[in-house]
This record gives structure tokens, C-alpha cells and sequence, in this order.
């Protein structure tokens, strides 16, 4: 798969407020975030390597909202979801937990790509693609970099 809607699974392991981009200061609740995103462009799910990096701190130019919240000392990504079909909005809205106002849908009319729960979101995400796409990817962080060749 070179090109996928994914949905990174974030844990945010104590209560931080940050600064996103344009959006101001967000105070974020301890527990877990999912972000929903389109690697439809050029380049393909390096995008997704790209928010992963910035997560990690290998890299510090950050572009997209999720990418000030990952990026934060106490945040790590713990799962990847994909897949090929552009389900990108339907998936993020499907995801039953509590949206983040405005949060990374500025190319769409969503009130939000990012959701909270402070536990279970792992199961609220793989029921929203089930309910969506015939066919999805799931991997832990680390088996997503080995699966992937990154
Ligand atoms: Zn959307």
C-alpha cells in the first residue's frame, strides 16, 4: 500500500497544554488521541514515516496540527491503521469518541480529524474502519517501520 487513509493512535501519557499552529493552546487530557489523515499525495504513506519522525524528534519542522501534539514529551504514536480507499473524513467522523474543535481538517467541512478517549480508542478506531473500508491494516509502531521498509 503506497498511498492510504490512516489513522494514527496517540498516547498522551499526562495532561499537557500546547501550542497548535494556528489553532492557539489546547489543554489535551491524559489518554488517547486518534488522528485521521489522507497519504494520497505525492510521496505517498512517507508522509505518515514524516509524522512518526517528528514524533520521535528526528525531525523538527512540524506542518500539520497532529504534528505539535505528537511531538510533545509525554505523547507517543502506538498503532497505524490503513487503508487504499479515500475514507479519510468518514472514517475520522465514525470514530466514536470526543472530537477536538477544528483539529486537522482544514482541506475539509469536519468539525475535526482528532478524537480523545481516555481508554479503548484502539477498538473505537478498528470498529470505525470495519464499519468503512472492506479491507484495513493495523500495525504497533514498531511493526509498522519493519512492515514498511522504514
Ligand atoms: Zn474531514
Amino acid at each position: 500500500m503506497e498511498k492510504a487513509t490512516y489513522t494514527l493512535l496517540i498516547k498522551l501519557s499526562s495532561e499537557e497544554t500546547v501550542e497548535v499552529g494556528s489553532l492557539g493552546y489546547i489543554k489535551f487530557n491524559k489518554g488517547f488521541y486518534s488522528y485521521t489523515g489522507s497519504a494520497f499525495g505525492p510521496g505517498g504513506i512517507k508522509r505518515i514515516f514524516n509524522h512518526i519522525k517528528i514524533s520521535e524528534g528526528q525531525k523538527t519542522r512540524k506542518r500539520w496540527h497532529i504534528d505539535y501534539l505528537s511531538s510533545n514529551s509525554s505523547s507517543e504514536i502506538k498503532e497505524i491503521f490503513l487503508t487504499s480507499e479515500k475514507e479519510e473524513c468518514r472514517i475520522a467522523e465514525r470514530i466514536d469518541a470526543e472530537p477536538i474543535q477544528s483539529f486537522g481538517c482544514s482541506d475539509c467541512k469536519c468539525g475535526s480529524h482528532l478524537r480523545y478517549r481516555d481508554s479503548k480508542l484502539s477498538e473505537k478506531v478498528r470498529e470505525s474502519f470495519s464499519k468503512t473500508t472492506q479491507k484495513f491494516e493495523e500495525y504497533r509502531k514498531q511493526e509498522f517501520k519493519i512492515e514498511k521498509n522504514f
